[in-house]
């Protein structure tokens, strides 16, 4: 069960409704959910911002409307994990993913404007979660990009044909190539091996060619991996 409390719910309609997400909505491997925060502001014109106290420029999301999407979202699912999105947390990746695709209940909040008052996450937050040492105008994107890695590893939701398993980083390496039809493109051929059958030699020539891309790629993943003598 997935609930995420936004401004912008609207957002997040074309998300549930396209690809291996609708799929897993409809197959009943995740529950999406999103709270409306607007909804728990109080007054005519349901205030959800305000200037922040010490003077500064933009604007701060206040706590109470917060607090009443977070109660609604936790009288659904009362074991949840609370996390924020914030450029200030801790860098997802596909071992958080893999972490987060075996909790039961999640409830993202998605900060706007210059961020949220400090004393809702202080008291209501488990956890901050950044997608990156950049800064959006809002964490729905953040929420959207968890969201679907997570939702991927998710038992039964790949099918075999677009499986896991060989995913960069899953192996922490970066994943060899792909090709697919034609044989030849524009005079460049596929390599032979692929052609051969032989899925010894294939798989061989997969690991290799792995390797050598992470080492051209990404070194970094290959100082953190323990690696055979072979
Ligand atoms: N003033 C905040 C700061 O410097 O940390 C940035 C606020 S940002 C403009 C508005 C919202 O976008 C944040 O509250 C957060 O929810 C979301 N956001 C921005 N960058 C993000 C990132 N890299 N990862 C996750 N969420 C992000």
């Amino acid at each position: 069960k997935v609930c995420v409390l936004t401004l912008f719910p609207e957002l997040f309609q074309p998300f549930w409704d396209h690809g291996i997400i609708r799929r897993a909505v409809q197959g009943g491997k995740i529950h999406p959910d999103t709270i409306n925060i607007r909804a728990h502001a109080e007054g005519r014109h349901r205030v959800t911002d305000d200037r922040p106290y010490g003077g500064g420029c933009g604007m701060v999301m206040k706590p109470e409307p917060l607090a009443g999407a977070l109660a609604e979202a936790k009288g659904r699912m009362p074991a949840a994990t609370t996390l924020l999105l914030s450029p200030q947390g801790r860098r997802f990746d596909q071992k958080l993913a893999e972490s987060l695709a075996k909790a039961g209940e999640l409830i993202f909040v998605c900060g706007r404007y210059e961020g949220v008052d400090e004393r809702f996450v202080d008291r209501f937050v488990d956890g901050e979660s950044s997608i990156g040492d950049f800064v959006l105008t809002g964490g729905e994107l953040a929420a959207m990009a968890i969201i679907d890695a997570v939702t991927r590893l998710i038992p039964g939701v790949l099918g075999n044909e677009d499986s896991a398993d060989n995913d960069t980083f899953s192996d922490g390496l970066v994943e060899h190539a792909h090709y697919t039809r034609p044989p030849r493109y524009d005079d460049e051929p596929v390599p032979d091996v692929l052609l051969s059958g032989n899925h010894a030699e294939i798989a061989r020539w997969r690991r290799e060619t792995a390797l050598m891309r992470t080492v051209l790629k990404r070194p970094d993943l290959l100082a953190r991996r323990d690696l055979s003598p072979e």
